[in-house]
């Protein structure tokens, strides 16, 4: 026979549990005041290193909810040796992913075979419009600056191979760096006697060799990104980044008006070139801008072709993987750089002839 219970005991069970809940610590987040603590893999925002994709389709085609659009075109590529076969290669055009309809499956990032799609924490990017729901490449591409690195290895677990080479080769040309800051340095404290100020003015450190502590932001960065609609987590590293690229490039047009003070033509000409760098780096460090100004109707790089077998530009991979970017990422982008030099190399060569 089932045992009855006292009567008002559910009461008393019931006023118990509430007087438990009534001095803990409520677990509502006050977002947006409070920013939610995330897991890293967190299913956000679907992110496209667009030069990994190969319109292979796979990805538009498991997509349950018919989300993803994309538009591509074939090309004819010239044999790789003499004799060969002519190759054909799909190019990307447009590649657009529908958040409004997209249920966050994940099936796409699973099944695309090339990395080419990542899932990023970012969840920010609601609209009062749901056509900004659409994400084309250029947005999907950005997003790629917000997927956190791969974990880290096990606690005490060998490096592979190639990124321990990229890392130690990386350190080796740190160290050579400090010791060629140290002799500049040394030269420059010297007595000036003869040419002394002279090659002091050419010792100057580069860009990248300054080091500035980061943590503040470039607050005009940050407004016009929020203005164009960027997230704030975006914004705010964005504009760290900018902050510190400005920091680099006035510390470098001080270092070069006191060493070339007396040098002349070369001091003023360097700090315009550092102003440059702030500026745009990407464009400053292929010269196309420089090019584009001076001659308008030169070839630009992107009417170069040039094929590729998979090779990669060594030092920016390096350069990558010790900045703790995960080794696809860094391959990726050291294809990109390659290619990118080879075309350079290409059109220096048309305008040499
Ligand atoms: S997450 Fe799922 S629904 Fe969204 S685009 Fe990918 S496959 Fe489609
Ligand atoms: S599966 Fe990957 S490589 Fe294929 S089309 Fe989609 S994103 Fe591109």
């Amino acid at each position: 026979m089932a045992a009855t219970s006292l009567p008002g005991t559910g009461l008393l069970k019931g006023l118990g549990v509430t007087i438990k809940h009534l001095f803990r610590e409520p677990s509502t987040q006050m977002y947006p005041h409070e920013r939610p603590d995330l897991a890293p893999r967190t299913r956000g925002v679907i992110a496209l290193m667009d030069e990994n994709c190969t319109v292979c389709m796979l990805c538009s085609r498991e997509c349950p909810d018919w989300c993803i659009y994309i538009e591509s075109h074939k090309e004819t590529v010239p044999p790789a040796k003499e004799g060969g076969r002519a190759r054909t290669r799909n190019v990307l055009d447009r590649f657009a992913i529908d958040f409004s309809l997209c249920m966050y499956c994940g099936i796409c990032v699973e099944v695309c075979p090339f990395d080419a799609l990542w899932w990023s924490p970012e969840f920010e990017y609601a609209e009062y419009s749901i056509d900004g729901l659409l994400h084309e490449m250029g947005r999907l591409r950005e997003w790629m600056d917000t997927v956190p690195p791969p974990p880290q290895l096990d606690e005490g677990a060998e490096l592979p191979a190639e990124v321990a080479d990229a890392i130690g080769k990386v350190e080796q040309e740190r160290e050579l760096a400090a010791a060629k800051e140290a002799e500049a340095q040394q030269a420059a404290e010297a007595p000036a006697e003869g040419g002394g100020e002279k090659a002091a003015a050419g010792a100057a450190p580069k860009q990248a060799e300054i080091h500035v502590e980061a943590g503040q932001i470039d607050q005009e960065t940050y407004d016009a990104l929020i203005a164009e609609g960027k997230s704030e987590r975006m914004a705010r590293a964005k504009a760290k980044a900018a902050w510190v690229k400005k920091e680099k490039a006035r510390l470098r047009a001080e270092q070069e008006a006191e060493r070339g003070g007396a040098g002349g033509g070369d001091a003023a000409e360097q700090p315009a070139a550092a102003a440059g760098d702030a500026g745009d780096g990407d464009a400053a460090d292929t010269g196309e801008a420089a090019d584009a100004g001076a001659a308008p109707a030169k070839r630009r790089l992107s009417d170069v072709e040039v094929e590729g077998d998979g090779e990669i530009d060594q030092e920016t991979y390096d350069a990558l993987i010790a900045e703790g970017k995960s080794e696809r990422i860094a391959r990726s982008k050291a294809k990109a750089a390659w290619v990118k030099k080879k075309k350079q190399e290409q059109l220096d060569q048309e305008e040499g002839g």
